[in-house]
């Protein structure tokens, strides 16, 4: 008898507490930790302040091959071009999530067709392909889910808001790392949003595995950090402005 009346006090404590807390904003405020300050760049393409530059326009010293060899790739006018036959590059430091900014141009005398016109790619963790490629107006016709802004082999761009050869253009991407188990078991796969030219062509698409040329993606557990890599498909597309904020 006494621990039910126990239990109804309990009980209309709780139902009293919820009446006032309907009642009183201040219950649903809150108010710590408060957000770190970030000063915006002038425009939407700047680096903030917070950010880790990872090109500045005069150096690719932040850049290697996978061998260790440093970064063979051409610079002038405040950016760097693949140079064919040297290889991808990779940043010598490594990320996990992510928001990363690159700017990147297919060269305005562009040639060839389908996979061989401006290729290059961001891989995130070495691993995850954004492509690059020139799909200005549809006039170059290839597989979708291999075409500028997809993810590669996974899922095509929402929309193709590419800009012609010789124009420089943006990536503005938001990257979610794979989290595996110990023994290597996937718990959550990793996810990516991308904007194009400030437009949304990938919406927190989920990413299959690492990024295959031929058969299905499938994960291979891998550091929480790994290098940007950026692709030499043989095409001298020109990079700039490339800065990342982990998240
Ligand atoms: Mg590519």
């Amino acid at each position: 008898m006494q621990l039910k009346r126990h239990a109804f006090i309990f009980a209309a404590i709780i139902i009293c507490n919820q009446i006032l807390a309907q009642k009183d904003p201040k219950t649903t405020e809150v108010w710590t930790p408060v957000p770190g300050v970030v000063t915006p760049g002038k425009t939407n393409t700047d680096a903030p302040s917070d950010a880790i530059i990872l090109f500045d326009g005069k150096s690719v010293s932040g850049w290697q091959h996978k061998n260790g060899n440093e970064a063979k790739w051409t610079v002038a006018d405040n950016a760097m071009t693949v140079k064919p036959g040297t290889g991808d590059i990779q940043s010598k430091q490594k990320f996990g999530d992510c928001q990363l900014h690159i700017e990147w141009r297919v060269t305005p005398d562009v040639t060839g067709d389908g996979q061989n016109r401006g290729n290059s790619g961001i891989f995130l963790m070495g691993r995850y392909e954004v492509q690059v490629l020139d799909n200005y107006n549809n006039i170059n016709k290839t597989y979708v889910n291999g075409q500028a802004a997809s993810i590669y082999k996974q899922h095509p761009p929402l929309v193709n808001a590419c800009k012609a050869p010789g124009e420089w253009q943006t990536y503005d991407i938001i990257f979610t790392a794979p989290r595996f188990s110990e023994k290597g078991h996937v718990i959550e796969p990793a996810r990516i949003t991308v904007l194009h030219n400030g437009v949304l062509v990938q919406n927190n698409s989920i990413i299959w595995g690492n990024t295959v040329y031929i058969g299905s993606p499938t994960y291979e557990k891998h550091e929480t950090k790994e290098p940007l890599i950026i692709q030499d498909h043989g095409n001298t597309t020109s990079f700039r402005n490339i800065w990342i904020r982990e998240l």
